[in-house]
C-alpha cells in the first residue's frame, strides 16, 4: 500500500512502524470473510481493508480524527482473525492498538462515554470494586428494561449468583504433588478470579497434581489487556511494569520456570509485553524475559504430561476457540488434544470460527454487534449439540464463558476445569 507519511512522522518509531505495515498491505482482500463486522455488516469500511485505509489517512492527516474513522475503530472486536488471514504477514494487532491510542489522545468523547471507559476499566481490574460492582447489578437486574442499551447489556450479563473465592490474589505457594518438576508463577487475573474462581482453583489443583510448585507472587495484579484494547496505553504500560517487576523478583528470588495464564486474552497480552516495551531502555529486556516465559495452560500441559485419567464415562462436549487463542497465540490443537486424552469427545462447531462477540470489554460497549455474534455462533452450537447429546461447551478464556453463559442453557465451562475433573479434580460447575 502506497503511503504518504512525512519526514517528521516516520521519525516517530510508532509511526515508522504503522507505515512498514502499512506498506505490506497488498489490498487483496483474503482477510475480508475473516471478518465478523464485516460478515455481519457487508460494509467494507467494517472490514480489516477498510479499516487500514482509514486508519492511514487519520495517520496520514494528523490531528482529530472524524467521527466515521472513530466509530469503525470502536467497532473492531480486536479479534485477530484477519491477522491470521492475511498472507502479507500485515500485523493488524499492534496497528489497531495504536490507532485506539491515537484516537485516545486525538478525539473528545461525549462525557457519558467517557465516564462508561473509565469506570469499566477501573472497576473491572479492582477486584474489591468489581464485586460491589456485580452485587448492584444483580439488584438493578428487574428494572434493567429501564436503562440504555449499554447498561442494560451490562446489568444482564451480571451473574446472578457469585462463588465466593477460596484462593485470592494474595501471594502463596501451592506445593507440588509428589516430585517437583517445575516452579511456575500463575497470573490469576482481575475479572476472572471474581467471575469464577473455580478456573483457577482448578489450575492449581491440576498443575500441582502434575508435579508443579505453583506460585501467586505478591502484587501481580491485572494484565493490561482490558486498558489497552480501548486506547489507555499509559495505564496498561503501569500494570504491565507492574506485574514484570514482582515476576522478576520472584525470579530472581526464589526461580520461575514458566508463567502460566489461564485467560487467553491475558495472554495473548503478557506475551506481547516485549513489543510494548521495545523502545524502553530500562524496561526492555525485563520485558522480553517475561514474554518468553508466558504460557497458556494448553502449552504447558503439551510440554509435559496429563496425569492419569480416573473419569469414566466423560461426556462429549463442543469446544470452541477463544479469537485470543486461536488467532492472538497461534492455539488451535493443544486444547482438542488435551480433552480428547482426558477421555471427551470433542464435537466441532459447524462454518468458520468466528468471535462471539466477548472481546474483551467489547460486549459491555458495542453491545448491538455483539449480541448479533454471540446468537450467530450459539445458531451453530445449536445445530450440532442436541444431535450430539451434548449438555457443556469449553472454551480457553474467561470472556467467551461469560459471553455465552448469558445466552445458552448449556453448561459453559472452561477447558482447565474438565481437564481436572477427569484427572481427579472436582466436577464443574461446583
Ligand atoms: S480484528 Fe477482527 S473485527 Fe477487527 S478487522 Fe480484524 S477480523 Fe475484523
Ligand atoms: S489480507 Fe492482508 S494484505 Fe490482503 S487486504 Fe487484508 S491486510 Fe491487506
Amino acid at each position: 500500500m502506497k503511503t504518504n507519511f512525512t519526514a517528521d512522522q516516520r521519525s516517530n518509531p510508532l509511526m515508522a512502524m504503522m507505515e512498514e505495515n502499512l506498506r505490506k498491505c497488498v489490498h487483496c482482500g483474503f482477510c475480508l470473510p475473516s471478518c465478523p463486522t464485516y460478515s455481519v455488516s457487508g460494509d467494507e469500511r467494517e472490514s480489516p481493508r477498510g479499516r487500514i485505509y482509514l486508519i492511514k489517512d487519520m495517520l496520514e492527516r494528523e490531528g482529530a480524527p472524524n467521527k466515521e474513522i472513530v466509530t469503525h475503530i470502536d467497532s473492531c472486536l480486536s479479534c485477530l482473525a484477519c491477522m491470521s488471514a492475511c498472507p502479507s504477514g500485515v500485523n493488524y494487532q499492534h496497528y489497531i492498538d495504536y490507532a485506539r491510542h491515537y484516537v485516545e489522545n486525538h478525539h473528545q468523547r461525549r462525557g457519558f462515554e467517557r465516564f462508561m471507559r473509565m469506570l469499566l476499566v477501573y472497576t473491572i481490574t479492582h477486584a474489591k470494586v468489581f464485586k460491589i460492582a456485580l452485587k448492584v447489578a444483580k439488584l438493578a437486574k428487574p428494572f434493567s428494561r429501564f436503562f440504555g442499551l449499554k447498561i442494560s447489556n451490562m446489568i444482564s450479563m451480571a451473574p446472578t449468583k457469585l462463588k465466593t473465592a477460596e484462593i485470592t490474589n494474595e501471594a502463596r505457594i501451592y506445593p507440588a504433588e509428589g516430585i517437583r518438576i517445575k516452579r511456575v508463577g500463575l497470573l490469576m487475573g482481575c475479572a476472572q478470579n471474581v467471575l469464577r474462581p473455580s478456573v483457577n482453583e482448578a489450575t492449581i489443583r491440576l498443575l500441582t497434581r502434575m508435579g508443579m510448585e505453583v506460585v501467586v507472587s505478591d502484587g501481580v495484579g491485572c494484565c493490561g489487556a482490558l486498558s489497552h484494547h480501548i486506547g489507555k496505553n499509559d495505564i496498561a504500560r503501569d500494570s504491565a511494569k507492574t506485574n514484570i517487576d514482582a515476576w522478576l523478583k520472584e525470579f530472581d528470588q526464589r526461580g520461575l520456570d514458566n508463567i502460566i495464564i489461564n485467560a487467553a486474552g491475558c495472554g495473548t497480552e503478557v506475551k506481547d509485553y516485549a513489543y510494548m516495551f521495545k523502545d524502553d531502555p530500562a524496561y526492555k529486556g525485563k520485558a522480553q524475559k517475561i514474554s518468553d516465559l508466558t504460557r497458556d495452560i494448553s502449552e504447558l500441559i503439551s510440554e509435559h504430561q496429563l496425569p492419569t485419567v480416573k473419569l469414566s464415562n466423560q461426556p462429549n462436549i463442543i469446544y470452541h476457540d477463544a479469537c485470543s487463542l486461536i488467532h492472538g497465540q497461534g492455539i488451535r490443537l493443544e486444547p482438542r488434544e488435551h480433552l480428547k486424552s482426558a477421555g471427551f469427545e470433542v464435537v466441532e462447531i459447524p462454518g468458520r470460527h468466528f468471535c462471539c462477540g466477548s472481546a474483551g470489554s467489547y460486549n459491555l460497549l458495542q453491545p448491538t454487534m455483539a449480541n448479533e455474534l454471540k446468537d450467530r455462533r450459539l445458531a451453530l452450537i445449536g445445530e450440532v449439540s442436541d444431535s450430539n447429546k451434548v449438555s457443556i461447551l469449553a472454551t480457553g478464556n474467561i470472556g467467551c464463558l461469560m459471553q455465552f453463559a448469558s445466552g445458552t442453557d448449556l453448561q459453559v465451562v472452561h477447558t482447565v476445569e474438565l481437564l481436572d475433573w477427569a484427572t481427579g479434580g472436582l466436577k464443574p460447575p461446583y
